[in-house]
């Protein structure tokens, strides 16, 4: 079992976690057994509870944990699963030494961050490992080096390779290096200092990655390696890319794979199989064909809060070579007056999850639109939802039909609690969280997508499809294609008389992988292309 942690200096968002991917992607195209784990340092026990402006997507795993959008990253780019031992927070490393204190574990000790903090984060590091027969095991640590809430996990790290020794533990070191548009100049100074920083910390990185807008001279690789005493082999450079997708075809093209396995005295003979990667890049990359797709959600300002669905509408463009453009519209902005026009273009309209009252109307109005002019549809959770009411409000004429969310007196709850969610209050992972399997009704668009009777889709809701109504909804022409066996939860709905209109109560989008698209976005894809060319 060997460790590679990866810390990242400078500024945030230089891309660790797809580094950090694309790197496992690499060693695991080789045939190792490998896996990533993601360790953030802020308080929250997880993301569940946090604003997407301030954090971006949760991403839920099979097992319901909610976590951090970079899992999305690992699974999409190892085709694997993660669970809620891959993501750790600084939250739950204190709860666990806060119960047990209270539970008197200690006996009498001072409970300090060293040791005891620092060893709950060892044990945290090596878990996973205990658990499956892993070759290599990749940590991630959020943060960037020199913020004082990352020193404990950077001592952790120094203690374990103080303990396992270079031969099983390694770092490697992200870092940005600037470039001057005044005097178009690449300046390593930035770098240079992140990594004294490590160091003052008792870290040498064996490896660097320097992100650049330009390439990286050789004399000033040169220059890197000689003031942070990496070995020149090891200074890596990674120029901005116009996808993420090539990221891992230009780690290879550096070496670093290579440089990581001589370092753990790996064998490196066989070259890493990236064929299939590599035709959904070409794909990618060829693609002449362009549909756009409006993407309506309340959070569009900033992308990162719809990662999964930008990313698994990726994927399906690129195995059907279809250009995506992504229309973000503001269902905030969203009236009866402009809807036509904010939406104008648009191939397919696609509605996202979400949570409360604002821009909720712009999401009726925008699945109206898409009902009536027969545009492509497709609604992911609360965008599912709003097109119940929609259909209600609309169809079956009741106008105060609503989700007891948004509306809670309304005298049509049409999308209401879920009953066991009645007694809560807590509000951390305290929603439908995870995995659980649907049945899909033969002969319907979900049958024909996904073409099996059961399936597995992930959740985060508290709410759903209130059962008084469905079959008042079915004889109006609103299906119910999928359901969940156990406690006949509507899962799916879709309107038949329609080129493309389904929506889902689930988050498909946190299936879909590089090398095994979603069905449902591909077919959502495929039909927004019929409908350009209609
Ligand atoms: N707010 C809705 C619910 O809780 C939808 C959640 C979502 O879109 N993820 O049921």
């Amino acid at each position: 079992m060997r460790y590679i942690f990866i810390t990242g200096g400078v500024v945030s968002s230089l891309g660790k976690g797809i580094v950090a991917a694309s790197l496992a992607k690499l060693l695991q195209a080789r045939g190792f057994r490998v896996t990533l784990q993601k360790f953030d340092p802020y308080l929250n026990v997880d993301p569940g509870t946090l604003n997407p402006y301030e954090h971006g997507e949760v991403f839920v795993t099979y097992d319901g944990a909610e976590t951090d959008m970079d899992l999305g990253h690992y699974e999409r780019f190892l085709g694997i699963q993660t669970t809620r031992h891959h993501n750790v927070t600084t939250g739950k490393i204190y709860q666990a030494i806060i119960e047990r204190e209270r539970a008197g574990e200690y006996l009498g000790k001072t409970v300090q961050v060293i040791p005891h903090v620092t060893d709950e984060i060892k044990r945290r590091f090596t878990l996973l490992a205990q658990q499956e027969p892993y070759d290599l095991v990749i940590t991630e640590l959020g943060g960037t080096v020199g913020d004082i809430e990352s020193l404990p996990y950077i001592e952790a790290a120094r203690q374990l390779h103080y303990e396992l020794g270079p031969l099983r533990v390694l770092f490697l070191h992200l870092t940005l290096i600037v470039y001057l548009e005044a005097t178009r100049e690449l300046k390593t100074k930035p770098t240079q200092h992140s990594v004294r920083e490590l160091q003052r910390a008792g870290v040498q990185p064996d490896v660097l990655i320097c992100r650049t807008p330009k390439p990286l001279p050789k004399e000033m690789r040169a220059k890197i390696a000689l003031l942070t005493n990496v070995p020149r082999n090891a200074v890596i450079q990674a120029v901005d890319v116009p996808t993420i997708y090539e990221v891992p075809f230009q780690l290879r093209k550096e070496k670093l794979d290579e440089v990581i396995l001589r370092r753990f005295r790996l064998p490196t003979r066989a070259e890493p199989d990236l064929s299939r990667w590599r035709a959904f890049v070409e794909g990618l990359k060829k693609a002449q064909r362009l549909v756009r797709i409006a993407l309506v959600g309340k959070y569009v300002e900033l992308h990162d809060a719809y990662k999964s669905i930008h990313e698994a509408l990726t994927h399906a463009s690129g195995w059907q070579s279809t250009k995506v453009e992504v229309l973000w519209v503001h269902s905030a902005e969203l009236t009866p007056k402009n809807v036509e026009l904010k939406l104008k273009g648009a191939h397919g309209i696609l509605v996202a999850p979400g949570f409360g009252e604002r821009g909720i109307l712009g999401k009726i109005l925008a699945i109206r639109h898409a009902r009536l002019r027969h545009i492509p549809f497709f609604g992911i959770c609360l965008g599912m939802q709003m097109a119940v009411v929609e259909f209600a409000q609309n169809v079956l004429g009741w106008g105060s039909a609503h989700s007891t969310e948004i509306y809670p007196d309304t005298p049509y709850p049409v999308i209401d609690l879920m009953p066991e969610q009645r007694q809560l209050s807590a509000k951390g992972g305290t929603m439908r969280l995870g995995s659980y399997p649907c049945e899909i009704k033969e002969g319907t668009l979900a049958w024909r997508l996904y073409q099996k009777p059961v399936i597995h889709e992930r959740h985060r809701h508290r709410y759903e499809l209130n059962n008084a109504y469905r079959s008042a909804m079915e004889s109006a022409g609103l299906i119910v294609s999928g359901r969940y066996p156990e406690k006949d939860l509507a899962e799916i709905v879709e309107l038949p008389n329609h080129p493309f209109f389904i929506g889902v109560q689930f988050h498909p989008e946190f299936q879909s992988q590089v090398e095994n698209p979603h069905p449902l976005f591909t077919g959502f894809l495929e039909a927004a292309v019929r409908y350009a060319g209609a």
